[in-house]
């Protein structure tokens, strides 16, 4: 039998917002396993490495130029004849590399029932019918915006900012004041519905902005930010409105007006959080949440889909109605919308690996898609053995060099290289610096599918 280890050859994106030529993660992990005719142009922005079968851009075997999707078709025990079945002879997830230089839209993906309907009814616009839950993990330090900012500082901003006011309208802003007010915090159901209610109509009355009114706006916010950065934002006699210090948001705010000039996004900003992310820490979006990355370099994984409404910092389709119509308008704190990874248990170290610190951690979000595990392999020498799970998995080097083995074969792994390991298959990595000394690390991303332990929440969502 053919053993279940195969180096993957990814295909790369340039869409306008990915990073520069070398300065792309995405290029020069594409770069290490092109395809001949590949090389790196200077000038040119690449976005997003793609790993997985999804059609628009499927990985292949390296060995045998077949594609994955191919290859897992003719062979069900790759992923397990169970995920086979359920997803339709298809890797369940999709898993990439992102490299974002600009911001790129303001979006939400749809839960499972609206992405039927939106696919049945303009295919172009929405090419699957599938949802898209997603987590994003940074590997460099990374900016974005997700969910709605907690009630509190929405209506500092409501007060404090006022082109952000006058866009809502200032009945409408007042009226949310009202309907808030005392209760930002409340955890009734009532109180929240009818909070979320008034976010949607002040959130609505935004995006339904005239370009002229956006205009006029944004020049007057962007003098403030220019003028008087210290106290951008900012009301004289209240606490904190944000993380960040008042000229760091008036930068924030004019760098993201640079890269799209009177758009609505940079409105829209003042509603949802602000998130930083440390390298190694995570989010995760459930279907329906608004959010819009901002910079940095990132590993995502997606349910297998390319499922987007967009409403801003986009030249593309943008669908206004949909989004506002669709959101949960959940509010909350930053801390709550980033996702905390835990130890993963089916890892063995040995001494090396354990003396030195070496970790696997999970990055575990609440479906039955996907997991990530993150492995640091700290030290020449160290290695991991990962139990066999009931499901594929692909593997992907961002740091370090060193070797994997499953069954009786061993591959060479640097940086960017990609594999895929099937199902039941046992897998041991290994960290084979030479010269990188005591602290050198191996990291390595491993997305994978098992559904035994999650039967639970099958179908239910
Ligand atoms: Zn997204």
């Amino acid at each position: 039998m053919q053993v279940p280890l195969l180096r993957l050859q990814c295909g790369v994106n340039s869409y306008d917002w990915g990073k520069v030529g070398e300065e792309s993660c995405a290029a020069k992990y594409a770069a290490t396993t092109a395809a001949p005719d590949f090389t790196i142009e200077a000038e040119k922005p690449y976005a997003e490495l793609w790993m997985g079968t999804h059609p628009s851009l499927p990985s292949k075997d390296v060995e045998t130029q077949r594609t994955l999707l191919d290859l897992v078709q003719d062979n069900q025990a790759l992923l397990s004849t169970e995920i086979s079945e359920r997803y339709g002879g298809r890797l369940p997830f999709l898993f990439k590399v992102l490299s974002i230089r600009k911001a790129l839209s303001i979006q939400a993906h749809p839960n499972k029932k609206l992405a039927e309907k939106l696919h049945a009814r303009d295919a172009r616009n929405y090419p699957d019918d599938n949802h898209k839950p997603e987590m994003t993990i940074a590997i460099t330090p990374f900016e974005g915006l997700c969910g709605f900012r907690p009630l509190s500082e929405i209506t500092q901003f409501l007060q404090a900012v006022e082109p952000l006011r006058r866009l809502i309208g200032d009945q409408k802003s007042s009226e949310f004041e009202q309907i808030v007010k005392g209760n930002e915090d409340s955890d009734d159901f009532e109180v929240m519905q009818r909070n979320k209610d008034a976010l949607r109509s002040i959130f609505t009355s935004l995006m339904e902005s005239s370009p002229e009114s956006i205009e006029a706006a944004t020049k007057d916010l962007i003098a403030a930010a220019e003028n008087t950065p210290a106290s951008f934002a900012t009301l004289s006699d209240a606490a904190e409105t944000d993380h960040l210090q008042p000229a760091e948001l008036a930068a924030i705010v004019t760098r993201l007006n640079g890269q799209f000039p009177n758009d609505i996004g940079l409105f829209v900003f003042f509603m949802l959080n602000f998130v930083q992310l440390a390298p190694g820490e995570a989010m995760f979006l459930k279907a329906d949440d608004i959010h819009a990355y901002i910079s940095g370099d990132i590993i995502e994984c997606m349910a297998s889909s390319d499922n987007v409404v967009r409403a801003g910092f986009t030249p593309k389709f943008k669908d206004v109605d949909t989004l506002t119509q669709m959101l949960t308008y959940s509010y909350a704190p930053i801390e709550e919308q980033k996702l905390e990874p835990t130890d993963y248990p089916y890892t063995i170290l040995n001494a090396t690996a354990y003396t030195s610190g070496s970790s696997s951690t999970l990055y575990d979000p609440p479906i039955e898609e996907f997991s990530v595990v993150k492995t640091d392999l700290i030290r020449t020498g160290a290695k991991a053995t990962f139990d066999p799970i009931g499901g594929p998995s692909i593997l992907i080097c961002t740091a370090g060099r060193g070797r994997i083995t499953v069954g009786n074969k061993t591959e060479e792994v640097q940086e960017g290289y990609v594999f895929f390991v099937g199902a039941e298959a046992e897998c041991v990595i290994e960290n084979t610096e030479s010269d990188g000394g005591d602290d050198n690390v191996f990291t390595t991303f491993k997305a994978f599918c098992e559904l035994t332990g999650k039967e639970d929440m099958v179908n239910g969502h």
